[in-house]
Parts: C-alpha cells; sequence; structure tokens
C-alpha cells in the first residue's frame, strides 16, 4: 500500500471532497478503537494531571486531552461518553491474597448469624449455588444465639442426607456435622478421641464435635475440583471487578497456584492482573531457579514472601518490649534470623525481590537491619516490608536510606484501633500505623488492604488513609489523624506506587500515553466527594485495556 493510499485511509471521513480526488478543508483523524469522551480524567501522572478525553487503540491508549483536542484528532466507533463522570485507573491492590479469597467464596459464609434460623437460612441459599461436594460452612458462634446453646444436627440430617456437611465455629476449635460426615469417618456414639471429645444427647451424638474430633471429618475433605475452582475464582474476579480492581498483588503463592492461574490467563477466562510473590518454600526456589519466573501483561513472577512474625491481635507480633496486656510476652520471631538472611543473600544475588511480613517494632528491626546489610544504601531492588505496622521511630529512617519500601493497608488501622493501644500502652501506639511518617522516607508507598482478612474495597481504604475513621465515623477526630495521607496520595497509592512496588510502573497504574487502558468509572470524584460520601461511592463500569469488564 502507497503512503498516500494509506494516508486516505485513515483521514476520509474528516474530509470535505470536492470532486472526486480532491479535497479541501481537510482534517485529518485518526482511527482508534474507543474515544473517551465528556470525563475527569485523573490520570494519577507524576504531576497528577488531569484531562477530559482519550483515545484508546489496540488496548493502550494512544492520548489524552481536552474534548477538542481529542474529538479533533481520533475518531472511533466505539465512544464511552462519561457524561462529566470521573475517571481514574483501575485500582492495583497492593497486598491481597486473591487465591484464598476464591477459595473463601466456596465456604459458606455464618459469621455473626443471630441464631440457628439464620444459619440455616444462609447455608440452604449457599448450598443452592454450590450444589456439588461437601457442603462447607465457617464462624458460628452459639453466644451471639437467643439460648446460647450447642445446636444438634436433626435439619441437616432431614436436609442433606447424601452430602456431608461441616460447618466449623467461629474458633475453629468445634463443628457441626451431619450423619453422612460422621458415617464417612467412622464416628459414633462409642468413639473415644484423645484431645477431642463427640458431643452426646440421649446416647447419641448430636453432630458437634470438639478439637482433634473436628480434625477426623476436616481430614477427609477433598481438594477443590478444577471446575469448583475455576468457578470461584471467576467469582472473585467479578466481584473485584465490581470494585473497580484490574490487579493485584497476590503475597504468597505456591508456584502450583501460580501455573493454575496462569493457565486460566491464557484461556482469557481470567482477566484481572496478578503480580505473584512466591511463599518462602523449597520447591519454589527450585521451581524459580529453573523458569527465571514469570512476565507477561498479566502474571508477573519476580519475588518471594517472607514472614518475619505473627499479628498483634494474637500477640504474635514480635515487639521489643512486652506486650502492654501481657508483661511475660513479647511475641515472637517465625524463624531464626540465619534463615532470613539466607534468603536475603540469595534474592538480592539473584536480582529477585523481598517481601516480608513485619508487624511488631522488633520484627521490623530484624528485617530492616538484614535489608541493609545487602542493600548496603540507594538502590532499586524495592524490596518490601509488608504492613510495617509498628515500627520504631529510631528505625524509621531504614526505609528512605536503603529505599525500603513499606507496603501497607489502611484499613487495618480502622479495624485494630479498637484494641491496638491495649497491646501496646499509650506510647508505642503513636509508632503504629504511621503512614505519613513512613510516607515520607521514600515520597511513595503502596497500598492494600489484605482481603480476604479485610474487605476487598478499595474505596474503605481510600477513606481509611484519608479519613481514618469507621463507618460510623467514630473517632471524630480521626484515629492518629495526623497520619492521615491525603487524598491525591491515597489515589497514588492505590495506582502509580501500587504498580512501581511490582516494577510496573511503565505499563499501568497510571492513565498516560502508552500505557494499558484499565480504568474505571465512578458515580463519584474520589477527590471532591464530602467525606461522608466517600463509602457510597460506586463503580460505574470497569475496563482492562479499554474492553469493559464490569
Ligand atoms: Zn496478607
Amino acid at each position: 500500500m502507497s503512503t498516500s493510499t494509506t494516508l486516505r485511509a485513515g483521514i476520509a471521513a474528516a474530509c470535505l471532497f470536492i470532486g472526486s480526488n480532491v479535497f479541501i478543508a481537510c482534517q485529518s483523524k485518526e482511527s482508534v478503537d474507543t474515544l473517551v469522551t465528556h470525563a475527569v480524567i485523573y490520570s494519577a501522572d507524576s504531576l497528577f494531571n488531569r484531562y477530559e478525553a482519550m483515545a484508546i487503540k489496540d488496548g493502550k491508549i494512544m492520548a489524552l486531552g481536552t474534548q477538542t483536542e481529542i474529538e479533533k484528532q481520533y475518531q472511533a466507533k466505539d465512544i464511552i461518553d462519561a457524561k462529566g463522570g470521573s475517571i481514574y485507573p483501575g485500582f492495583i491492590d497492593a497486598h491481597a491474597h486473591f487465591y484464598g479469597y476464591a477459595q473463601n467464596l466456596t465456604t459458606a459464609n455464618l459469621f455473626e448469624t443471630k441464631s440457628w434460623e439464620e444459619l440455616t437460612t444462609r447455608l440452604a441459599q449457599f448450598a443452592q449455588e454450590q450444589p456439588d461436594g461437601w457442603l462447607l460452612g465457617r464462624g458460628w458462634d452459639q453466644n451471639d444465639w437467643p439460648d446460647k446453646q450447642f445446636p444438634t444436627n436433626e435439619w441437616l440430617n432431614k436436609q442433606f442426607p447424601d452430602r456431608p456437611v461441616i460447618l466449623t465455629r467461629v474458633d475453629g476449635h468445634a463443628a457441626i456435622v451431619n450423619q453422612k460426615a460422621l458415617d464417612l469417618a467412622g464416628l459414633n456414639a462409642q468413639t473415644k478421641i484423645i484431645g477431642g471429645s463427640i458431643l452426646l444427647k440421649q446416647g447419641k451424638p448430636t453432630g458437634v464435635l470438639i478439637d482433634n474430633a473436628v480434625d477426623r471429618v476436616t481430614a477427609l475433605i477433598p481438594a477443590l475440583s478444577a471446575s469448583q475452582l475455576e468457578k470461584a475464582l471467576l467469582q472473585a474476579q467479578a466481584n473485584c471487578f465490581e470494585m473497580g480492581i484490574t490487579s493485584i498483588h497476590d503475597c504468597g503463592l505456591s508456584y502450583a497456584t501460580i501455573e493454575t492461574l496462569q493457565s486460566m490467563q491464557q484461556k482469557q477466562a481470567l482477566r484481572m492482573r496478578i503480580y505473584a510473590m512466591l511463599s518462602d518454600e523449597p520447591a519454589n526456589y527450585q521451581w524459580m531457579e529453573k523458569t527465571g519466573g514469570i512476565q507477561n501483561n498479566f502474571m508477573h513472577v519476580a519475588g518471594f514472601k517472607v514472614y518475619a512474625d505473627g499479628a498483634l491481635g494474637s500477640r504474635g507480633a514480635c515487639l521489643l518490649k512486652p506486650y502492654h496486656d501481657d508483661r511475660t510476652n513479647t511475641g515472637f520471631l517465625l524463624s531464626q534470623v540465619s534463615h532470613f538472611d539466607s534468603v536475603a543473600r540469595y534474592l538480592y544475588q539473584k536480582g529477585w525481590q523481598m517481601c516480608t511480613h513485619a508487624i511488631g517494632d522488633s520484627g521490623n528491626r530484624t528485617i530492616l537491619q538484614l535489608y541493609a546489610k545487602y542493600l548496603q544504601g540507594p538502590n532499586d531492588r524495592r524490596w518490601r516490608i509488608e504492613h510495617a505496622q509498628v515500627v520504631s521511630p529510631d528505625d524509621l529512617a531504614y526505609f528512605g536510606r536503603y529505599q525500603i519500601i513499606p507496603s501497607v493497608q489502611p484499613t487495618h488501622a480502622t479495624s485494630d484501633m479498637y484494641w491496638a493501644e491495649d497491646r501496646l500502652g499509650s506510647e508505642r501506639i503513636g509508632h503504629a500505623y504511621a503512614y505519613k511518617n513512613l510516607l515520607k522516607e521514600n515520597n511513595w508507598m503502596p497500598l492494600g488492604t489484605d482481603f480476604p482478612v479485610e474487605d476487598i474495597s478499595p474505596f474503605k481504604t481510600f477513606y481509611a488513609a484519608v479519613v481514618r475513621k469507621d463507618a460510623a465515623g467514630w473517632p471524630k477526630e480521626g484515629f492518629q489523624k495526623d497520619q492521615a495521607l491525603s487524598r491525591k496520595e491515597a489515589i497514588w497509592g492505590m495506582t502509580h506506587w501500587a504498580a512501581k512496588a511490582a516494577f510496573e510502573e511503565k505499563q499501568k497504574g497510571s492513565l498516560e500515553k502508552g500505557k494499558w487502558a484499565d480504568f474505571i468509572l465512578l458515580s463519584k470524584d474520589l477527590m471532591l466527594v464530602p467525606e461522608k460520601e466517600i463509602l457510597d461511592t460506586k463503580v460505574l463500569a470497569t475496563y482492562i485495556e479499554g474492553k469493559k469488564v464490569h
């Protein structure tokens, strides 16, 4: 094709022809796939630029500009008229457990049921949605019910004579099962179990099992079938798209799980972009050695997730001084320092990212010192500390000096604020959830949710980061309000900086020329919406590579 034909083909529609071949007043318009018009587009680029319109071709952004500029230069059959609505880059959750969340969707949620009757209603509904295999549920607590008595399994036996059922109590130390499950496990009134018991009524099992008796049944639950798993992952994806999430850092997966996710992406069933951290297991290191990781548009594997310590709620976080509400306990590290050291040395030498869960001030100090030993000074390794929840003021400077990235979850602050001071006391609480101080160290910081530990909603993350209150508006002045992020910082944390924490800022995280057209249209403008209405914000549409996925 000659140059002139090419030119003609591209510009024809916009030209005014005179005669057969001569044209004047020609405005050359380039054909693209999609135009987004009449919008308030927040690019979330480094200047936080705003635009009115955007041209998209082959899944990527061709241009951004004013309505007039874009209309003048481009044409497309597909027009997304935002009608003045606001558009942001698709949210990137920098710390979540997407696969774990999907698995949870295969279990009935029985948390906070107010009666056995409410439990049965929820379970019947769930059983319809998940009609095959074992019926699993978790979260009930008979103390929340009017009679506070353990239930019995008559209803379960009648409703599910052929399908084994196990419903685990909120603490995991008890469960109610049906007769089918008892039979499969070979449990009856005569069975003796060390470290467990089978509750009886008039000499017959009620279905309630305690401790080791529960394990006799859980040991029989088969792994999810491929089709069950696929269904759960697609549901998880749909829930995330509904919330405007287009990328997730899945923190701590086996290589086998990553391969499963990747095969679903290759079939184009899974469109979620995943930055997967491998968990700290010998088989995962071997796989990484062999494959060198994965880097394509939907799956990226370039680092490992390591656990330094546990959580604050259960007093497993490793503290420099004892817990305020348990003076004999400082928590503990989950491995010897020599283990963390050998992992750090290995990952540094290989050029892979190290992402370490650290909650307590001692857990954080141990890892910061270790990172510093290998990083030595300014670097671009982007080694991360996941959570960085309690950090001694003496250690803050490590983040800046060695360019260590704190990866934080703002809803942890507003979930834990009711009891965190009991654990830490009035002084140390001032060094906890101190996101503004952490941000100042590198001037960028990824934000996440840690779902399913927290809700998947990025709007809750934004609200917690900016407002630092619970949904009811407590506490009135905000929890440690001086540590709140600005709205702009929170948006960057959920988009641009989250992409950067996965070395992906050249492909996504902001709406800029050449990047993927992953974006969302919102019912309210997050930069302007009154504080009280932030949590009412809805995602009207979610796009990945310019294609609507919600
Ligand atoms: Zn997590």
